[in-house]
Formats: C-alpha cells, sequence, structure tokens
C-alpha cells in the first residue's frame, strides 16, 4: 500500500507533496500516459516496467512529468525539484543538498539521503556557526555550539540531540550504519525546519518589514500577482535566461 506523504514528490499513488513548480504543498490530479517500457514474458505476455503520468498541481495548475517503475514507486520527476522550492534566501549549499536529500527520499534511498541531509547540516554549520562550531568535525558538537552561542534555537537542539543520524557518525563516510527510511524522514524533516526557522523565516520578517526586496515575494494566500514569472530553478526554463 501506498501512504501519503506531503513531504515526499507527488506520484499517481501519493498524489500530495512540494511543487516543483510554485513551491508549494499541494495536492495533484494524475493522468497516465501509459508505458515507457516493458518486456515480453513468454509465460504472462507483455509486462510493463515504467509508466508516464502528468500530475496536475491544484495550486499552480502547472504540470509534473513522473516516471514510476514496475511497483509504482517514482523514479523520474520533470521539472527536477530545485531550489524554486525554498526561499530564495537560503543558503544555495544548503538548499541543493537538502533537495538532493529530498530526491533520494523519494525514491526510498534512505542512506544516500541522510548523507545529503548531513551535507546541508555542515554547509549550514559553515554558512552560521560560530568559530568553534565550524571547528568541528562532527555535526552533533557542532550544532551543541551553535546553542550555546545562540546561533541555533534551543528547540532545534533539543531535536537534532535525539536523531539517531547525528549521532553515529564514523570517521569516514562508509562508516555509516544502514539508515532506515524513517530516520532519512526524520532528519530530513528536521533539516527542513532548520532551513524554515534559520533562514526563511528571518527573511518573511524582513521582507513584511519592507527592509529585504529581493524580487517577488512567496505570498500567502495561494495567488501571487508575479505567477507567470515562477519557473522551476535550475535554469530549466529556456525563455528564461537570467
Ligand atoms: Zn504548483
Amino acid at each position: 500500500m501506498f501512504e501519503e506523504n506531503p513531504d515526499t514528490l507527488p506520484t499517481p499513488h501519493d498524489k500530495t507533496g512540494p511543487c516543483p513548480w510554485c513551491g508549494r504543498i499541494s495536492n495533484y490530479e494524475s493522468k497516465p500516459h501509459g508505458a515507457l517500457a516493458g518486456y515480453n514474458s513468454s509465460h504472462i505476455g507483455w509486462i510493463q516496467t515504467h509508466h508516464i503520468a502528468t500530475l496536475t498541481c491544484s495550486g499552480c495548475k502547472r504540470g509534473t512529468l513522473v516516471v514510476t517503475d514496475q511497483m509504482g514507486e517514482g523514479i523520474h520527476w520533470y521539472p527536477a525539484p530545485g531550489m524554486g522550492i525554498l526561499d530564495k534566501q537560503v543558503n544555495r549549499e544548503v538548499a541543493s543538498a537538502y533537495d538532493e536529500g529530498m530526491r533520494c527520499l523519494s525514491i526510498g534511498a534512505s542512506r544516500a539521503a541522510s548523507v545529503m541531509f548531513r551535507s546541508a547540516l555542515h554547509l549550514f554549520v559553515k554558512d552560521k556557526g560560530g568559530e568553534k562550531a565550524r571547528g568541528e568535525r562532527f555535526l552533533k558538537p557542532a550544532l551543541r555550539h551553535m546553542k550555546e552561542s545562540g546561533d541555533l534555537h534551543k528547540s532545534l537542539w533539543d531535536w537534532a540531540d535525539h536523531l539517531n543520524q547525528l549521532g553515529n557518525e564514523g570517521a569516514h563516510p562508509e562508516d555509516y550504519d544502514e539508515v532506515t527510511v524513517a530516520e532519512a524522514e526524520g532528519l530530513g524533516k528536521f533539516v527542513h525546519h532548520l532551513i524554515r526557522h534559520e533562514y526563511e523565516m528571518p527573511a518573511q520578517l524582513l521582507r513584511d518589514q519592507g527592509l529585504l526586496n529581493d524580487g517577488e515575494p512567496e505570498d500567502a494566500d495561494g495567488q501571487s500577482e508575479h505567477e507567470a514569472n515562477l519557473r522551476p530553478s535550475g535554469g530549466l526554463n529556456p525563455s528564461n535566461s537570467d
């Protein structure tokens, strides 16, 4: 059975998730387009291995192409989710690592997802941490330094303190233990909250006071007057070369 998970990219079997175009957590209308590939089995006949569907976002009405495997799991999305999902004030490297972690999570690659989420956290420490935090090799003590210097909210530190995946870092990247899907998802949620708290909320606060003018603000009520200019990141829109 497929469970609906609003944190993962949408598939025809899980029609909720972040929209690669507008970045909202959305519901989707799914339209199947048949098989992309398959093979002939002498016993059963034609077996489809890859399916294509478009999922239309109920928010921005734009479509995302999804390729699913034989089991119905999503394996490819166009447009690929990019930094368009996160506020533009989020450190680019942090956002890029987080997005890649989310893509790993979407295809059940939980160990790869954890590596990317931890990478996002290391980049966050590098970006926002003080000298002591930046000098730490491991995440947990680095984040503890950031809590002590007031660079990390206590509630986020408390959460970090309880995350398995921040405690069993080995001396080498290959020393990591197996990572369960639940652990990777938990880590992803933590990184998302941290990004929201440490980058997006401060940026939004400044914008709302008129102190930060960085282009089109994301509005809360769903209808952006700059909707036509929104585009997925990563230069996917050939008509827009900025
Ligand atoms: Zn959308």
